[in-house]
């Protein structure tokens, strides 16, 4: 098994910075409604993806691109992507 083959199935973590957020809705109406969703004055993640609480989780490597799309959209850097 492969490093490359380990690191595909490995859950992307994802960080939301909700001071940072301006709530202009590009992730969760453009770039990934199917990760973010509209808070109440910031973005949030969808709740299938939270691990703790509305600002942070885990989401499947499949959603890399989404995701990684959305951070570099944001106007503020508010989202974090590791
Ligand atoms: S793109 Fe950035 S500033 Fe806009 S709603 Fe999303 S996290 Fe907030």
């Amino acid at each position: 098994m492969s490093f490359d083959f380990l690191h595909a199935l490995m859950p992307i973590k994802v960080v939301i910075d909700p001071d940072t957020c301006v709530d202009c809705g590009i992730c969760y109406n453009d770039e990934c409604p199917e990760v973010f969703q509209a808070g109440d004055g910031s973005t949030t993640l969808k709740e299938e993806f939270q691990t703790n609480g509305p600002y942070e989780g885990e989401v499947p490597d499949e959603l890399e691109s989404c995701v990684k799309k959305a951070a570099e959209s944001c106007p503020t850097e508010a989202i974090h992507v590791e």
